[in-house]
């Protein structure tokens, strides 16, 4: 369907990867890092030239832009979006692509790290794509295709539409975000600046991936209240709130209810941080599940666990707090089911297999889904994301443009449902 057209997402992409954007999640600030602007401002900036008159960036390092519609047809707007940080687990500092053109499916050492081989033991997905070109890293820093491989399918799918007029689509809205990958991809983001009837994010895996049910998920922090004393003259006065707290850590169960074992669609409960004195001691947790209603069993559970133990310890108290992360988006898709059904209908519009496997995380998909703006997750190809092995193949990456021209017409011709 694209044959004659010459892919841009291949150059696009080596060219953002080098710009650091890593995003902190020690930060107070929007965007969390200042240097996520130097890839927004680029971005804001290739739209303009590319005719997008109202492309612009903000303050917090947002990138908003529209396509007019080019049909009569009554049409809903659309947004794409895809974020423009890259996770704090791995340096993005002088990220150097390195563009493995027709890959055979040897062993791939990356140059700076000789420790860092990507085996198709390890990938089996590199096997998709022995006879095609693969992007990776050079063994010092992550690549950054996750999330700029959705970046640059979206600027690649901006670039067709402006030089094929006679495409024909309905008002697209392009949206780049800061800070996803450290929970504040949406704080700043200007809905009313959107008036999309719905979205898509661009942060998907593996070809075929269609993604539209993520965890729900909260996170506890249990306080526990100990009694101090000079350790000195302590006996039969001090309560000792580390003693406890590692109590409750202990009494967690290993086998069951964890994230090292569980999968699929089980949800987990998450110790993933301790602190304190021995006056005082806390705990976080991650709660998640697929239902939001098991969100309060597994809370509940928690609850009664640690109360029990800090009844042991007499004069010693405990808090209980829980705060709402994100939601399954599944329960707002499920109330737009033409949302999934235009993305269903372009994979198969352009020969894709649907791929469709619950997230166990979140994406801003799913806060977006719940600020009113649906939004299930495409592929984009990128694979090890946040490590030193990340790599992405450039055909998937390439099918994903041509996926979404496919997207944007399937808005126009389908009826709702
Ligand atoms: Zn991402």
């Amino acid at each position: 369907m694209l044959q004659d057209y010459h892919f841009t997402v291949a150059e696009r992409f080596q060219r953002y990867v080098q710009i650091d954007t890593q995003s902190d999640p020690q930060s107070i600030t929007h965007p969390s890092t200042e240097k996520q602007k130097n890839l927004s401002t680029l971005l804001a900036a290739e739209l303009l030239a590319m005719g997008l008159h109202d492309a612009h960036t903000d303050q917090f390092g947002y990138v908003y832009a529209s396509i007019p519609a080019n049909t009569k047809e009554p049409t809903p707007v659309v947004c794409f979006c895809a974020h423009i940080d890259t996770a704090p687990d791995c340096s993005g500092t002088h990220v150097k692509p390195i563009l493995h053109k027709n890959y055979q499916g040897a062993p791939i050492i990356l140059p700076e790290d000789p420790a860092q081989v990507l085996t198709v033991q390890r990938y089996p997905y590199l096997k998709e794509h022995i006879g095609s070109d693969i992007i990776t890293a050079s063994g010092l820093t992550l690549l950054g295709a996750d999330d700029k491989a959705g970046v640059a399918i979206i600027m690649d799918m901006v670039h067709y539409l402006v030089i094929h007029p006679e495409t024909a689509h309905g008002v697209i809205k392009i949206l780049f975000t800061p800070d996803e990958e450290v929970g504040e991809g949406t704080a700043k983001l200007d809905l009313n600046k959107l008036e999309a009837d719905f979205a898509f994010t661009l942060d998907g895996g593996e070809l075929g991936t269609l993604e539209d049910e993520t965890f729900s998920a909260d996170s506890v922090t249990i306080t526990i209240h100990g009694i101090i004393a000079h350790p000195g003259f302590a006996k039969g006065k001090m309560v000792n709130a580390l003693r406890i707290a590692g109590s409750i850590a202990a009494a967690l169960p290993f086998l069951e209810w964890c994230p090292e074992s569980t999968t699929g669609k089980e949800g987990f409960v998450h110790l993933h941080a301790m602190s304190g004195l021995a006056e005082k001691a806390s705990l976080e947790f991650l709660i998640r599940d697929f239902d939001t209603a098991q969100l309060l069993v597994h809370e509940n559970k928690l609850k009664v666990l640690s109360e029990n133990i800090v009844e042991l310890y007499p004069g010693a108290r405990m808090e209980f707090e829980v705060v709402e992360q994100y939601r399954n988006m599944k329960e707002i898709l499920d109330q737009h089911p033409s949302i999934l059904q235009y993305a269903v209908k372009a994979y198969e519009q352009v020969g894709i297999a649907v791929i469709k496997e619950p997230v166990r995380g979140g994406t801003d998909g799913s806060r977006l889904s719940f600020m009113g703006l649906p939004c299930p997750n495409l592929f984009t190809g990128m694979q090890a994301i946040h490590s030193k092995q990340e790599w992405v193949g450039v055909k998937d990456m390439e099918k994903s443009v041509e996926m979404l021209v496919a997207l944007v017409g399937q808005i126009v011709t389908m009826k709702p449902l």
